[in-house]
């Protein structure tokens, strides 16, 4: 038996970088994964047929964050295709790379309602199914504790919201034994943060490795999170930052 064998996973944006590393690994570690994704059917597509041929579980569900019914929708899709839903990982979430003087109200609001509201409403919809011993694990960012990259002001606010909604809610779901947890990554080669120009070298010059992580990096935290090694894990911000806030 694999870790989390007879576990149901759903991944928020699963359909590109870093979500979609954690649908493969969690669903190789033994779940039934369920990712969203919002334009890339192609994408979230082959996602599903990369775990199925390897012979996992996997389904695709179109939902934006920012839209409740649709936030509700999947989480019931999920419950109704798998039975049940034990682990949660919102990883949906982009990043505005402006100064902060710069931002439109437009782009804080969006990245306002994708980075945390979306996270809020994502797991009120998830703990009404969510079983007892469930993990819900956020996708923060190293610049939710400590800020060193530029053009991220807005962003590593968000960041820093999830930080604390991770520990406060920490406390009010341990009764039913689920932990709640926040993996925070450092600079890590996605579409969201390219790993070449001018940003990227700052980035890379603020690890104490001198180089950025891989998409697999993150995944191997969030799967060791959603194991049942990690029981005693709660309402802890856990870094995977190449040495970024050391
Ligand atoms: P990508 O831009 O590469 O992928 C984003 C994924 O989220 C896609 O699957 C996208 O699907 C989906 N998505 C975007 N908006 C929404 C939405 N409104 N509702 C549902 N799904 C959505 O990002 P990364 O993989 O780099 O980042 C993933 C998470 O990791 C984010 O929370 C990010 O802040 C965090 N992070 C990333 C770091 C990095 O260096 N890459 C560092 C620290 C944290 P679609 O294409 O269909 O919209």
């Amino acid at each position: 038996m694999s870790k989390l064998t007879n576990k149901v996973a759903l991944v928020t944006g699963g359909s590109r970088g870093i979500g979609a590393a954690i649908a493969k690994r969690l669903a190789a570690d033994g779940a039934s994964v369920a990712i969203t994704y919002t334009k890339g059917v192609d994408a979230a597509a082959s996602v599903v047929k990369e775990i199925e041929s390897a012979g996992g579980k996997a389904i695709a569900i179109q939902s934006d964050v920012v839209d409740v019914d649709a936030v509700k929708a999947a989480v019931e899709k999920t419950v109704e295709t798998f039975g049940q839903l034990d682990v949660l990982v919102n990883n949906a979430g982009i990043a505005i790379v402006k100064r902060f003087e710069e931002t439109t109200l437009e782009e804080i609001d969006r990245v306002i309602d994708i980075n945390i509201r979306g996270t809020f409403i994502m797991t009120q919809a998830a703990l009404k199914y969510m079983k007892d011993g469930g993990r819900i694990i956020m996708i923060g960012s190293c610049v939710g504790e400590r800020m060193m990259t530029p053009k991220l002001v807005s962003y590593s606010a968000t960041k820093g919201a999830i930080k604390m909604f991770t520990q406060g809610l920490s406390r009010e779901v341990a009764s039913r034994s689920i932990t709640v947890n926040n993996v925070q990554p450092g600079p890590i080669e996605t579409d969201l943060n390219p790993a070449t120009g001018d940003w990227a070298v700052s980035q890379k010059n603020n690890t104490a490795l001198n180089r950025y992580g891989s998409v697999d990096d993150v995944a191997a935290l969030v799967a060791f999170v959603a194991g049942p090694e990690a029981s005693y894990i709660t309402g802890a911000n856990l870094t995977v930052d190449g040495g970024t806030n050391a």
